[in-house]
């Protein structure tokens, strides 16, 4: 048995205190909703089996995945009764899942509130479309007989444009009001990150946040109120000195203007570093910039070492991947910049 692993070359730096702190501000911003989480996707890349801890520790005590694997991975770091499937019952399976772990199915068509009931019911929670056109019951089959047999805990539905003072909000705010009235139920949901800021008509019993948990601004409203909470850093493997006009990386895009010290880094297109940062991105050592020069070369990356003479092989080198900026930056969505971060990262 081998006791000693090797190093990893790639972390992911994970704030705790500011994933409780965003968490918080989200809860209280909800006013008298309480706040879940949605940890789908591991947590948007940042790593459910921390994420969950964490955020019950703060207070947290509704969860949400989308597929039924990622709420058998979770089942024993929570209440099981405190989850809830995004994704509802496709098969059979799915149901004896639920009903023998306690995680609730989110029943989102006709189809699945039958195949639930058959397999015996229970709570669960029902999406009602109110716009999206991704799932959920239509507005025009929530009369149908069906969905009487069903015992709701939460009535959701989901905002198309959150983010979007301008977007079809107040549309499907009054669906979503008028699909409450019709299928009783315990508690309504409506609001993800975005749609915590549109105030208190949208909050229901309960708010659905995941991306400002893990440090997204939907938009600025969210400014100064949510924090970072993950940093990629890279081990860098090797220091060299190259002279004026040789070039760097996969297709030499990058032509040095003058003799320099590089670095080569352990990041790349796994690691959800992709060709977008290209000439763009920036890592530091202690603040000092060291932009990525040329092209992301598969799993490696060459960064400018002027601002920091004294970094060295086998020292640590820190993303920039502040999300809105980083978003700006790269051209890719904050949800992008975190659900690709790869399976290399030690979490
Ligand atoms: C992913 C998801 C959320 C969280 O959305 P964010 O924009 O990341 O806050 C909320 N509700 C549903 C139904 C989701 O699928």
């Amino acid at each position: 048995m081998l006791t000693d692993l090797p190093v990893p070359a790639l972390r992911l730096d994970l704030d705790g205190d500011a994933l409780a702190a965003n968490w918080r501000m989200l809860d209280r911003w909800s006013g008298a909703a309480r706040a879940g989480a949605a940890v789908k996707a591991d947590a948007y890349g940042v790593g459910a089996h921390r994420v969950v801890p964490l955020l019950r520790e703060a207070g947290c005590r509704d969860f949400f995945v989308a597929h039924w694997l990622e709420a058998a991975a979770l089942v024993d770091l929570l209440d099981p009764r405190e989850l809830a499937v995004l994704h509802g019952p496709l098969s059979d399976a799915d149901c004896r899942f639920a009903r023998e772990s306690g995680v609730r199915p989110v029943i989102n068509s006709l189809e699945q509130a039958r195949r639930w009931l058959a397999q015996g019911g229970g709570w669960c929670d029902l999406m009602v479309d109110t716009g999206m056109n991704r799932l959920g019951v239509a507005m025009t089959d929530l009369a149908d007989e069906t969905l009487r047999g069903l015992q709701v805990d939460v009535l959701h539905s989901h905002l198309v444009a959150s983010e979007d003072e301008a977007g079809p909000n107040e549309q499907q705010r009054r669906r979503w009001r008028e699909a409450c009235a019709i299928v009783p139920h315990q508690r309504a949901a409506l609001a993800n990150s975005g749609g915590i800021a549109l105030g208190p008509d949208f909050h229901g019993d309960l708010t659905r946040p995941g991306l400002a948990l893990y440090g997204g601004h939907p938009n600025a409203a969210f400014d100064g109120k949510i924090r970072q909470v993950v940093v990629p850093r890279a081990a860098v493997l090797q220091v060299r000195r190259i002279a004026a006009g040789e070039t760097v990386g996969y297709n030499a895009t990058f032509t040095a203007p003058r003799a320099m010290r590089v670095g080569t880094i352990a990041i790349g297109y796994a690691d959800g570093y992709l060709r977008c940062w290209s000439s763009r991105g920036v890592f530091r050592n202690s603040e000092k910039p060291l932009p990525v020069l040329g092209r992301v070369s598969m799993d490696m990356v060459v960064i400018d070492l002027d601002a920091a003479p004294d970094l060295a092989e086998g020292d640590w080198v820190s993303a920039d991947y502040a999300l809105p900026e980083a978003a700006q930056t790269s051209g890719l969505s904050q949800y992008e910049l975190l659900t690709g971060l790869g399976r290399r990262f030690q979490r």
